[in-house]
């Protein structure tokens, strides 16, 4: 194994981690298809830029946090993508957040290709990907290939957790982000109704934090970014809601009716309908909030 890593997709998440693996002693070669970004990145970094995806042959490690499946297919196998440039028994290591059918298809198709792939999606958002302490969920149908990816992933994460065949990482961060996504959901209709019936919503959140009902986002998310306004979170809607969808699709396939999930999924498309393109995701609060006094705030 060369020290060349490949990272595809120098995004909110993509910038850390891939300055993290840098500093864990890598040898990294970024390619985006902004390519004014990356070069920008790599000089910043001391990382080298790959102007095309013939840049990253020496790699026999491509990483990609690209914005789902779609993205990491045409990084692979669409028009001008890295599949033909790579060599036999190169491994994709992709760390995108993407749907696990569409990850066990494409795993198929690069295998035939003589590529290998694993599924090592992410949880933890931009501060942890900055700290390199994502916990990674790693889903391979191969022991050996896993330990191939795991010195570039602990370059990146603190917590590797092999969660099955390939897909299974991604199965497993979908419905997490169903979890993480309805949670945000309901403490937004708590303060949202608790603010209508008359009490302050700052405290309600301090409340929460010391009660039950407390969770990621009574703690993280909902005073800094939502009461205090700042919705700056580095997660775009459009991508929590693109999650959900996948968790969503997950149990259509499964055959099972997962209510609660649906009305989730529901909800954070019409906060994706409502709102700006761009938008963070926890400004679907104020989506919400609008639809729930008749359209007016
Ligand atoms: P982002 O939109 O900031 O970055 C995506 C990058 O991919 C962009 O720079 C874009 O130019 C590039 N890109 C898109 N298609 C491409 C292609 N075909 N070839 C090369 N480059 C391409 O997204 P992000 O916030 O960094 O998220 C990346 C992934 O990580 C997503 O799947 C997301 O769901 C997941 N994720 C994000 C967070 C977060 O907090 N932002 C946390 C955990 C997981």
């Amino acid at each position: 194994m060369s020290s060349a890593v490949g990272f595809i997709g120098i995004g909110n998440m993509g910038r850390p981690m891939s300055r993290n693996l840098a500093a864990a002693g890598f040898d990294v070669t970024v390619f985006d298809l902004n390519v004014d970004a990356a070069r920008a990145h790599a000089n910043a970094h001391g990382l080298t830029v790959a102007e095309t995806m013939a840049g990253l042959a020496a790699c026999d490690r491509i990483v990609t946090m690209l914005p789902d499946g779609k993205a990491v297919r045409a990084a692979m196998l669409g028009e001008n993508g890295a599949a033909p440039h790579l060599a036999a028994g190169t491994v994709l290591i992709d760390m995108s957040s993407a749907d696990p059918v569409g990850t066990q298809e494409l795993g198929a198709e690069l295998a035939a290709k003589g590529l290998a792939m694993v599924d090592a999606p992410v949880s933890g958002a931009v501060p942890r990907a900055e700290d390199g302490t994502l916990t990674i969920m790693v889903g391979s149908d191969n022991p050996a290939l896993a330990e191939r990816a795991r010195p570039v992933l602990a370059g990146m994460g603190k917590e590797i957790v092999h969660t099955g065949p390939l897909g299974s990482g991604h199965a497993m961060k979908a419905l997490n982000n169903y979890v993480a996504a309805t949670g945000f959901a309901a403490v937004s209709e708590a303060l949202i109704v608790g603010q209508k019936f008359g009490l302050e919503p700052g405290k309600m959140v301090e409340i929460m934090n010391t009660s039950t009902g407390r969770n990621f986002m009574t703690d993280l998310v909902m005073k800094p970014h939502v009461l205090d306004e700042a919705f700056a979170t580095g997660f775009a809607l459009a991508l929590l809601s693109k999650d959900v969808g996948i968790a969503e699709d997950l149990a259509s396939s499964l055959d099972m009716d997962a209510r609660l999930l649906h009305t989730s999924a529901v909800m954070w498309r019409e906060a994706l309908a409502d709102l700006p393109t761009g938008a963070d995701n926890s400004e679907a609060y104020k989506a919400w909030r609008d639809r729930m006094s008749g359209g007016t705030t």
